[in-house]
């Protein structure tokens, strides 16, 4: 029975890769703009988030459609 109790090789499993970060749309709820801001900010769960453009909003309710969108975050 020695030797044949051979690993069989596992099924080729790839773990996902982590997309480049994809700034998300928020609305600043005093403003009522839309900023971007970094998945990677948004993972924090905060009330204030850092903006692309480096404003800091206090995010709105995610239904809050917006007046506008930032120019200096979609550039
Ligand atoms: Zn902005």
């Amino acid at each position: 029975m020695a030797g044949r109790h051979r690993k069989r090789p596992g099924l080729p499993v790839q773990i996902p890769q982590q997309r480049a970060s994809r700034p998300v749309g928020m609305v600043d709820a005093r403003t009522r703009v839309e900023h971007l801001v970094p998945d990677d900010v948004l993972a924090t769960h905060r009330l204030n988030y850092l903006t692309r453009c480096g404003a800091v909003i206090l995010a709105a309710s995610l239904t809050e459609p917006g007046r506008s969108r930032c120019r200096e975050c979609a550039r």
